[in-house]
């Protein structure tokens, strides 16, 4: 089958093997993949993953061992975990200390014609939901953990650090729970998306310095960390977001003085993001700056990092 493969550069190849599912797993044919800023930072050598490419898909199920899901259209959780460790008892399977993670750690990813999962991971897509939203699940996921981990709502002040893919996800999902959202980026195109969203959204912040109850730091640059700590009044909450390749310099004497809250943040609640998607309290398609075929991936992938471009789509049929 074709995929596209890191194993120190990407390539497309058409001559790997069809993954067989084990007894627990799906045969998954992917339909649709979403390219995110891991899979750029996987070609810059964060995880030192090498295979198949990419986490973000919607497919059909062709080959499993619970016949109830066959030809059944499906995205996955990434996190594939033991169910046996220490953190799996304690309900932490996200976390679980022998996890592999779909196309970051220890298995093979979604830009391919197919792809195996554990059925545990699969969720259903609703009719309602089409391929190109039903792509943006496991995104929006990450975006809905916040607010499973703090809790957000009506006369909170939040700023989203960045105006890239996950950044908008987050502002619409933190202005849905009724917060005052206030985005802060630097390309035109991004903010007058978000704009149209109805979300307020700057090149400079121009609030108070300790005013912002929370801060959503989702740039992917080393600078977020430093940038958002002056935002934050005491006892304010910094929500980490960006998964990157380097390592960050910030003043962590301010956060211990104004007794600052830092939250680690990744991947979150499926059925909720199936839920947003099905009833339009989260819109992603303004998202979409491009759909690419498989054949394309490597050009895609480099159209996915120019600092003006959202989300870019693989599909994988001819
Ligand atoms: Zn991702
Ligand atoms: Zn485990």
């Amino acid at each position: 089958m074709k995929a596209l493969v890191f194993d120190g550069e990407v390539r497309l190849r058409s001559d790997c093997p069809l993954p067989v599912p084990a007894p627990d797993e799906a045969l998954v044919r992917v339909r649709l993949a979403g390219i995110c800023g891991t899979d750029l930072e996987i070609c810059r050598g964060y995880k030192r993953f090498r295979g198949v490419l990419g986490h973000e898909f919607v497919g059909e199920v062709v080959e499993s061992a619970d016949s109830g899901w066959a030809g059944r259209r499906a995205c996955g959780e990434i996190n594939i975990a033991c169910r046996q460790c220490d953190l799996c008892g304690r309900g932490l399977p996200t976390h679980c200390r022998r996890r592999r993670v779909l196309g970051i750690l220890g298995h093979d990813g979604a830009f391919a014609e197919y792809l195996t999962i554990p059925l545990a991971n699969l969720h259903s897509v609703p009719d309602s939901v089409p391929d190109d939203e039903a792509v943006f699940v496991e995104p929006l996921a990450a975006a809905l953990r916040i607010v499973q981990q703090v809790p957000l709502g009506s006369g909170d002040r939040v700023v989203v650090l960045g105006d890239g893919r996950l950044g908008i996800l987050c502002a619409q999902v933190l202005a849905g729970a009724g917060a005052t959202v206030t985005v802060v980026g630097h390309h035109d195109e991004k903010l007058s998306v978000l704009r149209d969203l109805g979300i307020q959204a700057e090149h400079l912040w121009s609030g108070a310095p300790g005013s912002v109850d929370a801060v959503v730091e989702a740039t992917g640059s080393e600078l977020g960390f430093r940038e958002a700590i002056p935002m934050l009044r005491p006892g304010g909450t910094l929500i980490l977001k960006s998964t990157r390749a380097g390592l960050t310099t910030a003043d962590l004497t301010a956060v211990a003085v104004n007794e600052l809250h830092i939250v680690g943040s990744r991947c979150g609640p499926f059925p909720e993001a199936i839920a947003a998607l099905q009833q339009e309290t989260v819109r992603v398609r303004p998202l979409i700056h491009g759909v690419y075929s498989l054949d394309q991936g490597v050009r895609a992938l480099q159209r996915a990092g120019e600092a003006s471009v959202l989300k870019i789509l693989l599909r994988m049929e001819e």
